[in-house]
């Protein structure tokens, strides 16, 4: 994605050596017209999977995901983030770790939202080291749903993420792939 590229280097800022902002079109501020193209890529490029629901995670995957569930007529699911499991029977529970925050969390989904029929696309923003999409991906194993596979707008190809979830087999399609960000330069991959 081409004008995603531009955007980012036209207006998203490197903190802390590894952490992009991206606060002025997605994080914060939402550019409504270029996340309608995200969402018909990330369609575009899952087409010819049977999705029946989106699952991503509170907040910021909550945008990309509803663009993209547009173009499947499918609902959204948003994982919740708590600091305590809650109790088995009404909720899947899955320890993860946030990359920004850096610290642990859990994350949660009701059991009443996803099932065994269920054939799962997971999107968010980012893929870092992969906690919050291997988190997800377990809460799909829980559930005994089959999964269509992971749709990212930005990865950090640095970062381990990619390679793990790539290493399972799994269908990973990122929109951009950031190869290096050292001294504020973002350079991307392809
Ligand atoms: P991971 O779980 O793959 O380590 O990190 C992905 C999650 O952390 C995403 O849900 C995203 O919200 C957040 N994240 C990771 N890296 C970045 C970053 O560079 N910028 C922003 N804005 N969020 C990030």
């Amino acid at each position: 994605m081409d004008n995603l590229k531009k955007r980012i280097l036209e207006d998203a800022r490197v903190m802390d050596k590894d952490i992009l902002k991206v606060d002025s079109f997605l994080n914060h501020q939402i550019d409504v017209k270029l996340l309608v193209e995200m969402g018909l890529e990330l369609h575009r490029r899952f087409a010819g999977e049977p999705v029946t629901k989106i699952l991503t995670i509170e907040s910021s995957g909550i945008s990309v995901a509803c663009a993209t569930a547009m173009n499947f007529h499918v609902p959204v699911i948003f994982a919740k983030k708590g600091s305590s499991r809650k109790s088995d029977d009404e909720v899947f529970s899955v320890n993860a770790y946030s990359y920004t925050k850096q610290e642990p969390y859990v994350m949660n989904v009701s059991r009443k939202y996803i099932g065994n029929k269920d054939h799962i696309l997971i999107i968010d923003d980012f893929l870092a080291n992969g906690e919050a999409a291997l988190a997800m991906l377990e809460i799909v194993r829980m559930a005994g749903a089959t999964l269509a596979g992971i749709g990212i707008v930005i990865e950090k190809a640095f970062q381990k993420g990619g390679k793990a979830i790539r290493d399972k087999g799994i269908r990973l399609e990122t929109l951009v792939s950031i190869q290096s960000m050292e001294n504020g330069r973002i350079i991307f991959r392809d």
